[in-house]
């Protein structure tokens, strides 16, 4: 059973409610364990306000969302790592258990996605160095390959870790099961990945049917993920951070009462 204490909220999943005040407000109200900030709400707060806010509720911090975007100017740009660099920095004023990455997909006009994953790969080496310096553990979040062409050309468990066996220490994955829940390798990489390089553990559902590719995920309990399933798997590899709940729901749960959405969560998690 997931208790509250072992729930994050994803300020992504009350986005269209609250700042990031009322989210650490919330969290703390409904005794969870943590938050994961977006980039966004943070510097909406301020990042040092922020810090000051999330140690006064006492709550950790599971992730702050996100770097990457490394593809976004066609080549790895200055400007794209000095905006990793700043994520780090942010990262680790916060406290965050490490930096989630969604690296970017294929650059305006381009059909080269080995060019676009080799961009990244250099993106990550660079973020990583400065990361290892900050004390700033870097998370890959591999996304469902629908999202290949607009998002992130990583897209499985399987070709991260072996990015991250590439790159060596302080480098990981935020596991997503709406991302993974599919792939017929779940199982093996989530043992491969091993304690070490599972950073980062996000729960949310998959809807069948689906209205939206971006913004019509499920909360826990309502599609076809098998969540206690690969939580099991995700703890028998002696994970124990928190369980992260990132729902984009443009029609559903953006439009409920936020601390409704909390006291849905933490029921359903009971269920996971
Ligand atoms: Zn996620």
């Amino acid at each position: 059973m997931l208790t509250a204490d072992r729930l994050s909220l994803n300020t992504a999943t009350v986005k269209e409610q609250w700042n990031l005040a009322e989210c650490i407000d919330g969290a703390a109200r409904h005794g969870l364990g943590g938050i994961s900030p977006w980039r966004d709400k943070l510097q909406e707060m301020g990042v040092d306000a922020a810090a000051q806010a999330i140690r006064d509720a006492g709550i950790s911090v599971s992730g702050l969302c996100r770097g990457g975007w490394y593809t976004a100017e066609g080549a790895l740009t200055q400007s794209v790592l000095d905006d990793n660099y700043r994520a780090v920095d942010e990262a680790a004023t916060i406290g965050a258990a490490c930096l989630v990455m969604v690296v970017g997909g294929l650059p305006e006009g381009s059909r080269d996605i080995n060019g676009a994953r080799q961009i990244v790969r250099d993106g990550l080496a660079k973020t990583l160095e400065y990361g290892r310096k900050a004390g700033v553990p870097i998370a890959i979040e591999p996304l469902h390959p629908m999202y290949a062409g607009d998002r992130a050309v990583v897209n499985t468990m399987s070709q991260a870790l072996d990015l991250c066996d590439e790159l060596g220490d302080g480098i990981g994955v935020a596991m997503d099961v709406y991302h993974v829940w599919w792939d017929p390798d779940l199982q093996a990489q989530i043992a491969r990945a091993g304690k070490s390089r599972m950073l980062a553990f996000h729960i949310c559902d998959w809807l069948v049917p689906t209205s939206d590719l971006l913004t019509d995920r499920g909360m826990m309990g309502d599609g076809v993920i098998d969540i206690p399933g690969i939580r099991a798997a995700v703890e028998a590899t002696g994970f124990d951070g928190l369980n992260e709940v990132e729902i984009f729901s443009a029609e559903t749960w953006w439009k409920t009462d936020p601390d409704d959405v909390l006291t849905t969560m933490i029921e359903r998690g009971r269920m996971c």
